[in-house]
């Protein structure tokens, strides 16, 4: 099927990993110095990842790729929470089971925090 999914730029790729955290699917790996999507299922084409890549490396594009499984990347979610490295909140360390959680830039770093602390990360 054609639909919206993630591509790479391997020229701009530099393979910091900035944005494997924000892909709560699991969907983007680095392999070999640069980012690569495994498994194109795991991607819902969402975009999150786009706007921690400092390159420009990462953009959606539309063509033909497997359909978004999304029990597929639950299974990849929950195996990442198995190995501890689901998303948690950066202030109070809760999962996406207790709380909303936002992908955010926070001191530098992409990360995620939950919808109880972040006012407390805006406004202090
Ligand atoms: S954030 Fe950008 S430069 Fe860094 S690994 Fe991902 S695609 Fe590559």
């Amino acid at each position: 099927m054609k639909r919206k999914i993630v591509h790479i730029d391997d020229e701009k790729c530099t393979g910091c990993g900035l944005c494997v955290t924000p892909c709560a699917e699991g969907a983007i790996e680095i392999v070999n110095g640069k980012a690569r999507v495994l498994r194109e299922e795991l991607c819902d084409g969402a975009g999150v990842c786009l706007n921690v890549c400092p390159t420009g490396a990462l953009t959606i594009e539309e063509r033909e790729a497997p359909a978004f499984d999304p029990a597929a990347a639950a299974a990849n979610l929950a195996a990442k929470r198995n190995k501890g490295e689901a998303p948690r909140c950066v202030r109070c360390g809760a999962g996406e089971g207790e709380a909303v959680l936002l992908f955010a830039r926070h001191r530098g770093e992409s990360t995620w925090v939950c919808t109880r602390c972040l006012p407390v990360l805006i406004h202090g």
